[in-house]
């Protein structure tokens, strides 16, 4: 099915999505302020009275524009927002074996994509070492994710609303 989505909704969104990533990225410096300032470790919880206040680490409480609620989490997880698309994850797809270990060198591609508005937009990505690839999902048309490797079987999953994108290969019999 083809939605046409009227300019300004999409900018209007587009807008408040990056605001609000804009907001998660601030949480997690003053997250990463207060953990060290407070000799926490890792899985540590922050609460809104240890970040938020005109003497803490951030002045205002971060609001999402699109009535978002942001949960702070423990010191080495990213800050999120329950709105899905608003994740400091967008785009993130990673590529696991069998084992749920990472692939290094798989190739991640958009399905279905063909425009992003005349911009740059990045329908395919190599695995880092960490297994993980970043692609704009957001293009036009997109409607899932791919992966290949060498030795492997091809898999999709279809578009995303959990960030990040998890794409498991099997590997193929010798
Ligand atoms: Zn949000």
């Amino acid at each position: 099915m083809f939605v046409l989505v009227p300019d300004y909704v999409k900018r209007h969104t587009v807008s408040a999505k990056s605001s609000c990533i804009a907001n998660l990225k601030q949480i997690e410096g003053a997250k990463a302020t207060w953990g060290l300032e407070n000799h926490k470790s890792s899985t540590d919880e922050a609460s809104a009275t240890d970040l938020f206040g005109p003497t803490l680490y951030m002045h205002d409480v971060p609001v999402c524009e699109q009535g978002g609620t942001y949960t702070i989490g423990k010191v080495l997880e990213p800050a999120r927002c329950s709105i899905p698309h608003h994740s400091l994850e967008l785009g993130h797809v990673y590529v696991l074996d069998e084992s749920r270990q990472p692939l290094v060198g798989a190739t991640v591609f958009v399905q279905g994509a063909i425009s992003n508005g005349g911009k740059a937009f990045t329908t395919e990505a190599t695995t880092e070492t960490n297994g993980l690839g970043y692609v704009s999902y957001y293009a036009d048309g997109a409607t899932g994710f791919a992966a290949f490797k060498m030795g492997y079987t091809t898999s999709s999953v279809p578009l995303t609303t959990t960030w990040p994108a998890k794409i498991v290969l099997r590997k193929l019999p010798p």
